[in-house]
């Protein structure tokens, strides 16, 4: 089940966080891995460097998913290196909290530009190559704000609710190709954009989510995982939680 030999997947922002943790998972369960990275480079070979110890195939690739030349180029030099490009993991993105009020034009900008721009031209390269080989998933990263919302947020809420209009069309344009497009949608998970989070705000969260705690990078790497697979062939245009149940 779930195994994903001979796919070509590229993730991007895999140098850190939950992109890491899928980057692993997607090369543990056989996928050749290509780790994008904006500043991170010596993360990103650390990842591929873990995963090709462990036998895996793995490599490193950096563009700023917000300049669509860039995402595009690149991608279109991995799909002529590989000959395929299966499974797309648009997972960069960056947070910039704050309340409204002092919600500057630049970090809005900024926001839409990584999370939702970056998503949209890396789904536009790298279905080119799905299109033609009839067949392809596309997973998004949303969150669990994009749909209860969250004071502080309301830009980033913005991007990441905008993900699951994108996921939808994306699923219904590219259907009959064979392309499946979805999100998942995480809850609180650690990673190095919640460290901001202090022990006592932890607590109050905690208290907010059924099973008491806040998720880790690996248990939103299995829904990708699956959501990459064969086994998923007939799941589209939906939102897979994975957030403790704090939102249901
Ligand atoms: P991290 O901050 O830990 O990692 C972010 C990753 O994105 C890094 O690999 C970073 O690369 C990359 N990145 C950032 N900006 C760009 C860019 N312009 N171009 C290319 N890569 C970029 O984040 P998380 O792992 O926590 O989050 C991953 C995704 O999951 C995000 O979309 C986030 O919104 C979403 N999410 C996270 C939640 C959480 O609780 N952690 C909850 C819900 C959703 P580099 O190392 O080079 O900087």
């Amino acid at each position: 089940m779930f195994r994903l030999d001979g796919k070509v997947a590229l993730v991007t922002g895999g140098s850190r966080g939950i992109g890491r943790a899928c980057a692993e998972a997607l090369a543990e369960s056989g996928a050749h891995v290509i780790i994008n990275y904006v500043k991170g480079e010596a993360a990103a070979k650390e990842v591929a460097d873990g995963i090709i110890a462990k036998g895996g195939k793995a490599e490193i690739v950096g563009f700023d998913v917000a300049d669509s030349k860039a995402v595009e180029t690149a991608i279109e030099g991995l799909i002529e290196k590989h000959k395929r490009m299966d499974i797309l993991v648009a997972n960069a993105g960056i947070a910039i909290d704050g309340l409204l009020l002092r919600l500057k034009e630049e970090d809005l900008d900024r926001l839409f530009a990584v999370n939702v721009k970056g998503a949209i031209a890396a789904t536009k390269a790298a279905t080119r190559a799905m299109m033609k080989a009839r067949s392809g998933r596309v997973i998004y990263l949303g969150s669990v704000v994009g749909e209860m919302g969250n004071a502080g947020q309301t830009a980033y809420a913005a991007t990441k609710a905008a993900l699951m209009g994108v996921a939808k069309s994306v699923a219904r344009e590219y259907a009959s190709r064979g392309i499946t497009a979805n999100v998942i949608a995480p809850g609180y998970i650690d990673t190095d954009m919640t460290t901001g989070i202090t022990d006592a705000m932890k607590e109050q969260l905690n208290k907010l989510i059924p099973l008491g705690r806040t998720g880790a990078a690996k248990d939103i790497a299995a829904a990708c995982v699956y959501l990459a697979s064969d086994e998923a062939n007939y799941v589209t245009g939906q939102v897979l939680r994975v957030n403790g149940g704090m939102h249901m």
